[in-house]
């Protein structure tokens, strides 16, 4: 069985030097990488990394219209507050909290229907989910899809270089895999489709599901507010596809240790919590780290956390059975100690910040 770290299919440069050190790409082999994983003509099997960046691309159109014919301070600002809050939000609750870490369940299907499509539809379950389970396993390791040490150009083209699944998996081992992603309720290929397609989710349902999603939004924003608010929101949609991938490089510090003493608990890595995306999205980052399957991330007062203030309140009404919240483990285990090791005489004790 192959492990973990090898389901996702190598670059053509690889990951790791014969000494194990993790191999830079220069920006012309990221690019040369990119043109040939996204290559439809060379192979068939490229279709999902070329679908994710020519759905993103698409945005282009209603921008285009947008910013020429309908651009006012109030549409920017509903666009704004669509791509930052809401559809990062929904990244959040979505496809990081439910989709990969499986940090809470629905109970029942209806809301997780709901939930799924809350928002403008941008990125295939499989692309997000199987690779995030890579990255958390081997984050910052030759492997790590979006290893901030490889730069920042090498994070951003990853949904197209380094996380599509792997086209020589076993039966068995495609099995495993295609579970990762199984309670999303996509529907599955079966191996025979894998090894035709190269992916976990067949391409006509996902065009068809996309189209269908984004018929729905368009006319909802249209009847509310015309083409107009349409376009606005469909204009900043694609903001977030593209925005969406620089994440993965921040988050980790940019490859450099920004971590604070007294706000980035987690040492294991260089996530960090940084301030914008915590706020916006509830993506506390080294939290996140720290307790990867909670639904929740914004353990302190100032940590806002949308995401998590949505399962809750779907947990009250009945849509949400169950769900992981480690507030009060991260305050006994790591803030409550810091904050009293702080009032302590400077040398009585200097091993907290290493505690983990
Ligand atoms: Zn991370
Ligand atoms: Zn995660």
């Amino acid at each position: 069985m192959a492990s973990l770290a090898q389901i996702l299919e190598p670059p053509s440069y690889g990951y790791a030097a014969p000494d194990g050190s993790l191999i830079v790409p220069t920006t012309k082999q990221l690019f040369k990488e990119f043109f040939s994983r996204i290559n439809l003509f060379k192979d068939r099997k490229n279709w999902l990394a070329f679908y994710s960046w020519f759905t993103a691309s698409l945005f282009a159109i209603p921008f285009f219209f947008f910013v020429k014919d309908f651009l006012t301070w109030k549409l920017f600002l509903v666009g704004f507050v669509y791509s930052m809050i809401i559809l990062g939000t929904h990244g959040t609750i979505y496809y990081h909290r439910y989709s990969t870490h499986r940090a809470y369940q629905f109970s029942h299907p209806f809301w997780r229907f709901i939930t799924k499509n809350l928002v403008i539809k941008i990125i295939p379950e499989e692309l997000y989910v199987v690779s995030h389970h890579v990255h958390h396993l081997i984050s910052e390791k030759p492997g790590d899809p979006y290893n901030a040490h490889a730069g920042w150009l090498y994070c951003f083209l990853a949904d197209a270089i380094h996380q599509p699944i792997a086209r020589n998996l076993t039966e068995q081992e495609y099995h495993r895999v295609s579970q990762m992603i199984n309670h999303t309720g996509v529907k599955l290929n079966t191996y025979a489709q894998y090894q035709k397609w190269g992916s976990i989710c067949n391409p006509y349902r996902t065009i068809a599901y996309f189209a269908l999603n984004w018929s729905f939004w368009y006319g909802t924003f249209y009847l509310i507010g015309g083409i107009p608010l349409a376009t606005a929101i469909f204009a900043s949609a694609g903001f977030w596809a593209f925005g969406v991938r620089t994440f993965n490089f921040n988050g980790h510090g940019g490859g450099k240790d920004k971590r604070k003493d007294g706000v980035d608990f987690n040492r294991k890595d260089l996530s960090i919590n940084q301030l914008w995306p915590g706020l916006v999205t509830g993506e506390w980052h080294n939290n996140h780290h720290l307790y990867p399957n909670g639904a929740r991330a914004g353990f302190r007062l100032h940590q806002l956390d949308y995401a998590w203030y949505y399962i809750w309140f779907l947990s009250k009404i009945g849509a949400v059975s169950s769900y992981r919240d480690y507030t009060n483990d991260f305050y006994e285990k790591y803030f409550n100690p810091y904050k009293q090791n702080r009032l302590m005489p400077p040398d009585s004790n200097s091993t907290l910040a290493h505690s983990n």
